[in-house]
Parts: structure tokens; C-alpha cells; sequence
């Protein structure tokens, strides 16, 4: 008991490198851009940057600061009451800077902002739709907040011309108020999905869920019907780990057989698109969903 579980082997990976990898990284100090790959540490950032004889480069960039209203208990993002206040020129600069590095595919991803009233809604549509005038060709997908339920926020970003909309419910139902933070709920952030979608019907929507933090099967089972249900397009599984010892302990790894066996499920419900993997993340591949459409 309160011992950790050890890492297993199929977690202990070298990190293969694409070629235009050490291209992006080097373009990316003078660009001022933030990305989550790099300070998550993310394993997948060389086939992600690297892109790969056919695939295409992806990579996760940070609006709106580094610092959240929330805190949720498996995330090792900075927390405050007053994060700084929004930089008007992100919008612009961000665009800018995403359209020279060279990335076939981008995803815009963000803090939440509780202490902005449209929970920084514009600030994303506006970086979008920036991007796409300097470059219409690349494929963008915002990973929102739940914008505390205001469907008018959901709107501002689903009509602002990307191409998905992704909103995490991170965890099974049964687990919300364990692992995320109280203000966050899975029927929020089902709404705020199924509303891109009503909203933008053209959109692709999509969803993840962590595994390893003490679900069961039937959980996981009923949450993914529930997403499907509600006209989610695609999913994402992968293992939580642990980012400090102060966040919540990982209850079990996930042999890759189960995940593919989640792979198998998310086809059978009927999912576009279902990534199942221990080192799946959110914006994991997200080539694939290009394909899509
Ligand atoms: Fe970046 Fe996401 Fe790829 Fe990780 S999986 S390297 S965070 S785009
Ligand atoms: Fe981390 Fe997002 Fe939760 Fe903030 S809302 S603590 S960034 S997971």
C-alpha cells in the first residue's frame, strides 16, 4: 500500500526521430511558441514533429499563458486565482508564427481561464481564423475548456473555421469528481461537444479519456457508449502517468493488448477514428483525422 507501481517495459521506449524534426525545433526558440510536446515532455514528440515519410507534422501550442484557474489532480499545470491577464497580440503572433514553422496540422490548446468572461473564446476563434487566412491549407483542431458551460463560448470557437473540435471528459464518469477539477463534469463537457457539433455539423468532434486511474471495465464501456450516443467522432485512450508525486498515483498500467482490445470497442460503437494506445495522447496522430475528410 502507497507503494508505486512499477514502469513497465512496454512504457520504457527510445523516442524515434523523423526528419523534420530537428527542422521545427530549431525554427521554434525564434518563434516564441509554446508547446505543450515539448513541456509535457511528450514521448511521441519525434513521430509527432517528425511527421514521417507520409504523415504529416503535428504539434500542440499553448494560448492564453501557462498558468490555470483550475486545478485538476492528475495535471501539473500551474494554479492561480489571477493568472495574468490575456496578451492581445497572441492571436496575431501565434498565427504568424504557426504559419512559418512549417506544420501541416496544429493543434491550439489552452488553460482555463475562468477569470475572462467568455473564458478566452475570441482568443481562440481569432488565432484560428488568422491562421487560416495565412495559410487556408493547414488542418487546425482547438482542444478547448469547457468554458463552465456557456454554449455561447463553445459557439464563438466552433464557427470560427477549424476543422475540430476537441473537449477531454479525461477520465470515466464515475471518476469526474475524483480526478478532475470540481467545477468540471462529464455531462458539461458532453454538452459542450455535442453543441460544437450542432452548432458546425461540417466539424469533426473528439474526445479523450485517460486510463490507469482505478476504472473498471463496465466504466469504461458505458462512458464510451455515452460519448458515441452523443455523436462524438472520435476518441483517444491512453495510460495516465504520474507528473509528480503529488499528483494522483497511477492505479494500474494498461497492457497495449486491453487498449487495442478499447480500439476494437471504439470501432464496434461506431467511432470515426479511435486511437488506443499506452502512449496515445489527445492530439496523438492526429494525421488520421486529416484523412478523414
Ligand atoms: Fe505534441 Fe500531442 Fe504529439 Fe505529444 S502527442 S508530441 S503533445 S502533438
Ligand atoms: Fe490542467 Fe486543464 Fe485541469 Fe487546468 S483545466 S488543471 S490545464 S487539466
Amino acid at each position: 500500500k502507497g507503494e508505486r507501481l512499477r514502469l513497465p517495459p512496454w512504457l520504457k521506449t527510445e523516442i524515434p526521430i523523423g526528419k523534420n524534426y530537428n527542422k521545427l525545433k530549431k525554427t521554434l526558440r525564434d518563434l516564441n511558441l509554446h508547446t505543450v510536446c515539448e513541456e509535457a515532455r511528450c514521448p511521441n514528440i519525434g513521430e509527432c514533429w517528425g511527421g514521417g515519410e507520409y504523415a504529416t507534422a503535428t504539434a500542440t501550442i499553448m494560448l492564453m499563458g501557462d498558468t490555470c484557474t483550475r486545478g485538476c489532480r492528475f495535471c501539473s499545470v500551474k494554479t492561480s486565482k489571477n493568472p495574468s491577464p490575456l496578451d492581445p497580440m497572441e492571436p496575431y503572433n501565434t498565427s504568424k508564427a504557426i504559419a512559418d514553422w512549417g506544420l501541416d496540422y496544429v493543434v491550439l490548446t489552452s488553460v482555463d481561464r475562468d477569470d475572462i468572461c467568455d473564458g478566452g473564446a475570441e482568443h481562440f476563434a481569432k488565432t484560428v481564423s488568422l491562421l487560416k487566412e495565412r495559410n487556408p491549407k493547414i488542418i487546425v483542431e482547438c482542444l478547448t475548456p469547457d468554458f463552465q458551460g456557456d454554449m455561447k463560448a463553445v459557439e464563438i470557437v466552433a464557427l470560427s473555421g477549424l476543422d475540430v473540435y476537441a473537449h477531454n471528459v479525461e477520465t470515466v464518469q464515475e471518476l469526474q469528481r475524483h480526478v478532475r477539477d470540481p467545477r468540471a463534469n462529464f455531462d458539461q463537457s458532453l454538452r459542450v461537444l455535442k453543441h460544437a457539433k450542432n452548432v458546425q455539423p461540417h466539424i469533426i468532434s473528439k474526445t479523450s479519456l485517460m486510463l490507469g486511474l482505478g476504472e473498471t471495465d463496465d466504466q469504461v464501456y458505458s462512458t464510451m457508449t455515452a460519448l458515441r450516443e452523443a455523436g462524438v467522432d472520435c476518441l483517444t485512450l491512453g495510460q495516465y502517468m504520474q507528473p509528480t508525486k503529488r499528483h494522483l498515483k497511477v492505479e494500474e498500467y494498461i497492457t497495449p493488448e486491453k487498449f487495442k482490445y478499447w480500439e476494437n470497442v471504439g470501432n464496434e460503437l461506431g467511432f470515426l477514428y479511435t486511437a488506443s494506445g499506452p502512449l496515445v495522447r489527445s492530439s496523438y496522430k492526429a494525421e488520421h483525422i486529416h484523412g478523414l475528410r
